[in-house]
């Protein structure tokens, strides 16, 4: 139940802007991934780090207030070796709110979108909420439109671009040699998913993407989701299942002249109930799924 209200709390912070949050209690914690990779847990997206024989690989910033206790925790843990690469795996505040703070040291690099949504006021209609557009030490100086691979040290680091998924501009960061990926927002392991429709996420590419991430990965892969703690294959097949599940029972019930609130009343999430406690609780899935598959071409 922690756990859930946590998650829940994560999300919500997201939307509720970096103003209005006391981010002096907020620790950051680590979990060991494998030799020489971390996981940072603080408040924001889940940050991965790659600790290098020279340098270190972030992928990822959480909110700017917490930098400092970011680049603390970094230097315990590498020996003060210094971020030289940010890689982000989409526009949102919480996973590059900090960005201002490491472009100094570190290049910045993501999807061509995530540049363009930084770099522009952007406004949520589900959130009725508008972001500023971000000064330029916050945006990727490197980007990419459809695929990269980096090499950094002796390790290929592939960016994979998940066209329209949670955003417009998702990127998985696959390390090959170490089997390790962060798959960003595209994946909340055994919670529904928060699909951004007004940033260009769809249920269909977010269904695409994964089915393919999932091909290039197996059973020992460590996979780290955008929230939620670290995850493998078996927990990415699951929520692929739900995906497909959850989608198709809208469309049947669509095309037996069901109504929205009608789909929704009906128990549509059976056998996913525990699935809708966090941030997006069915309703607001179904409503998602609904709305996607409903929309005017091009908007
Ligand atoms: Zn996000």
């Amino acid at each position: 139940m922690r756990v859930m209200m946590t998650l829940a709390g994560l999300f919500f912070l997201t939307f509720i802007g970096v103003s209005q949050r006391d981010f002096t209690t907020v620790e950051i914690k680590e979990t060991l991934v494998k030799d020489n990779y971390y996981m940072l847990e603080g408040s924001g997206g889940n940050i991965l780090i790659y600790i290098g024989f020279a340098e270190v690989l972030m992928i990822d910033s959480q909110f700017a207030p917490l930098s400092d206790k970011i680049k603390l925790k970094i230097d315990q843990l590498s020996g003060g070796k210094p971020i030289t690469y940010l890689i982000n795996t989409h526009h949102h505040g919480d996973h590059t709110g900090g960005n201002g703070n490491f472009s100094e040291d570190a290049m910045i690099i993501a999807h061509k979108n995530v540049k363009k949504r930084l770099s522009t006021d952007q406004h949520s209609k589900a959130f009725n909420k508008t972001t500023k557009a971000k000064d330029p030490s916050f945006w990727p100086r490197l980007i990419y439109a459809f695929q990269m691979e980096l090499t950094f040290e002796n390790n290929e680091v592939e960016l994979v671009h998940l066209p329209h998924a949670h955003t417009d501009g998702d990127t998985g960061v696959l390390f090959k040699k170490d089997n390790v990926l962060h798959l960003g927002d595209t994946f909340f392991k055994d919670r529904f998913p928060y699909i951004d429709l007004g940033s260009g996420g769809t249920i269909d590419g977010l269904i695409n993407g994964l089915a393919i991430a999932s091909l290039y990965i197996d059973n020992e892969t460590k996979i780290i989701p955008g929230h939620g703690k670290l995850a493998t294959k078996e927990d990415l097949d699951n929520y692929l299942v739900m995906l497909k599940t959850l989608k198709r029972r809208v469309v049947k019930a669509s095309a037996n002249g069901k109504s929205l609130e009608e789909i929704k009343a009906s128990g549509i999430d059976k056998g996913y109930e525990e699935w809708g406690t966090g941030f997006i609780n069915a309703d607001k899935f179904i409503d998602t799924i609904w709305t996607d598959l409903n929309r005017e071409e091009g908007n």
